[in-house]
């Protein structure tokens, strides 16, 4: 195992059970160079790796690397040069109280003044809210038609705030709060792409990434979950029959579906990864497929687990509970399982999807 996975997985447990964010973790990924951007199959490895063993590392590295894309895409070269240094952590401050998980529909405002653009803005998730150096942040346009604006925010800029703590069901070391922004004045050249273009970045630069990289967190909480179950099972005894739990073929019958599941998954992540760098006429189906049916065979997958494990799964040692925690997460983080499937559905019927 590499350094910073065998820093991320000793500290996994204590970041779980205390909901505090993994600081020595992200400074092992600092160290090791991958805080910069990645490319997607990239993001995509390194997302899963640290999923195995953490889900809230793997999900603020997520988050990071999708609001990296946005400023690789579209920022200074200033920032450009910085994001390369690993010098920034950087999360989408996207979902709004007003809107909820419509994040293609924000509510919050952006008016340009003398001085520059005063943002206004009520956010109800923000992953490292409290440790991002920086924040891709929509609004409504400031001047322009259209849904959406997106910005570069620095975390110190006045009147940006996180309003609370996170003390969630999993995910507990995301530091995922609330923010605000009262009157926050940032520079006009901190706009990304076009005035009232939003909606073109969250689907053509995060999207495609960002459901990849969920889908991945997804797979690596499932791959985490059946390797600690086969463990569990093989060296758990009933010393009366001289057998362990894996003697049982219905325990290896689970084991086997959760295996199938998880390969599953993986499967679609990486066509998806192939049908996007080969510009395949399919992509945007795949983008949309590969974070629904991920996300959804996490929970089943860490369910089968629970199920495997059996009493002893309730147990934090074991590692099961946690990653059943972690796992719900990501089927309602937007655009969550029922919004892609509607989306797919409407892709599929030859109905415009957005
Ligand atoms: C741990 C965690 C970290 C997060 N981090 C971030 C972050 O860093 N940045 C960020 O911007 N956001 C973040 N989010 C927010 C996330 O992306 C969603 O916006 C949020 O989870 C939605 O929750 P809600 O209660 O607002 O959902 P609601 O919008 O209230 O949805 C409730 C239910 O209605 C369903 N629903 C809503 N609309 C439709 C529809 N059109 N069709 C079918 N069903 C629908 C949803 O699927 C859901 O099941 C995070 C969320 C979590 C849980």
């Amino acid at each position: 195992m590499s350094d910073y996975l065998e820093i991320v997985a000793a500290n996994a447990v204590d970041v779980d059970k205390n909901g505090r964010f993994p600081t020595e973790s992200i400074d092992a990924l600092r160290s090791a160079g991958l805080l910069a951007p990645q490319s997607p199959r990239d993001a995509a490895r390194i997302v899963e790796s640290l999923a195995q063993h953490c889900g809230s590392t793997a999900m603020i590295t997520c988050m990071h690397y999708a609001a990296s894309a946005v400023v690789q895409a579209l920022g200074s070269d200033t920032q450009k040069s910085e994001l390369a240094a690993g010098k920034h952590l950087g999360t989408l401050a996207f979902s709004e109280a007003g809107s909820r998980s419509h994040f293609w529909a924000p509510v919050s405002k952006a008016t340009i003044q003398d001085d520059g653009v005063h943002l206004f803005a009520r956010k109800s998730w923000v992953t490292s809210a409290n440790h991002a150096t920086f924040f891709v942040w929509s609004s409504t346009p400031a001047a322009a038609e259209g849904a959406s604006s997106i910005w570069y925010v620095p975390a110190k800029t006045p009147g940006v705030a996180s309003t609370g703590g996170f003390d969630g069901l999993g995910l507990r070391g995301n530091d995922s709060t609330p923010m605000v922004a009262e009157d926050a004045v940032i520079e006009k050249s901190a706009l990304l792409g076009e005035d009232g273009g939003g909606l073109s970045v969250m689907l053509e630069v995060v999207l495609p990434l960002f459901n990849v990289m969920t889908a991945s967190v997804a797979v690596g909480l499932m791959e985490g979950a059946t390797q600690a179950a086969c463990k569990h099972v093989s060296g758990t005894k009933y010393e009366h029959l001289d057998s362990t739990l894996a003697d049982l073929p219905t325990i290896r019958a689970y084991l086997a579906r959760m295996r199938i599941a998880t390969d599953q998954a993986r499967c679609l992540v990486q066509d998806t990864i192939t049908a996007m760098e080969t510009g395949r006429e399919d992509v945007m189906l795949r983008v949309l497929e590969c974070k629904a049916a991920a996300g959804e065979s996490a929970t089943s997958v860490l369910d089968l687990a629970m199920r495997v494990c059996g009493g002893a799964a309730f147990r934090r040692e074991v590692g099961v509970e946690r990653r059943f925690r972690d796992a719900r997460a990501g089927t309602v983080m937007a655009p969550t399982t029922d919004q892609l499937y509607d989306f797919i559905g409407k892709a599929i019927c030859g109905m415009e999807v957005f």
